[in-house]
């Protein structure tokens, strides 16, 4: 449960996605325009802000810069805009989170719940550390035995994720979804390349590994191989 403020000018759409997120839990306000919102975000200070990209007044994406300039809150973007140039800019000027319209109400709680479950794990603490690996998550960064290594995106997503969850094994279904958020449908080749990156960047390899450990048929699983 979270208070979640959705800015979002369409009516219909605004109702519906309230109606949604309330009913998981949520407590929700709306705004219709990005000036009044603004504000409300400022003194109301909300857990996670749903933003539509097209609005009356000022455009979501100026709305977007205005609110990171005053603020940290996870921000899920509303777009109709399906490019995926567009999208990458977005998430790049400080946008958490997106989804695609018309996206279902449901589709918008699994992915507040997704933003919140990152975000509190972040808020405890912007580093996740294990053994001699540090992730920044905050700039993205990485480093093993304190030389930085540089990451793409997809590899730093795979590591935190991994991280986060250290000593688990988080099962190849679970990684993906939570990494690339595409159905899995033989995706195995793609996180065997990204796993195999990533060992070739902290130094070890799948013959011998230190902190990345696949498990057969089961998933993959970060160790402190220093503990
Ligand atoms: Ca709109």
């Amino acid at each position: 449960m979270a208070s979640v403020f959705l800015v979002e000018d369409d009516h219909h759409i605004r109702e519906l996605a309230a109606r949604a997120l309330a009913d998981a839990g949520h407590v929700v306000r709306t705004e219709g325009a990005a000036m009044p919102a603004l504000q409300a975000i400022i003194d109301s200070a909300p857990d996670v802000v749903v933003l539509d990209l097209g609005l009356p007044d000022v455009d979501g994406s100026d709305l977007l810069r205005m609110i990171r300039a005053v603020s940290d809150v996870p921000v899920i973007i509303a777009t109709a805009r399906d490019e995926e140039s567009e999208i990458v800019r977005l998430l790049d000027s400080g946008a958490d989170e997106y989804v695609v319209k018309p996206y279902s109400g449901l589709e918008l709680e699994a992915r507040v719940r997704a933003l919140l479950r990152r975000s509190q794990s972040a808020g405890q603490t912007r580093n996740l550390v294990v053994g001699g690996l540090v992730i920044d998550l905050r700039s993205r960064r990485v480093s093993i035995d304190g030389v930085d290594i540089t990451c793409n995106r997809k590899e730093f997503d795979v590591l935190a994720y991994l991280a986060a969850n250290v000593g688990t094994v988080v099962p190849r279904e679970e990684l993906f979804a939570q990494v690339w958020r595409e159905p899995y449908g033989g995706a195995d080749k793609t996180i065997d390349v990204h796993i195999s990156w990533l060992r070739r960047k902290l130094g070890e390899t799948a013959a011998a590994p230190r902190y990345i450990h696949t498990v057969r048929g089961v998933g993959i699983q970060l160790i402190d191989p220093t503990a």
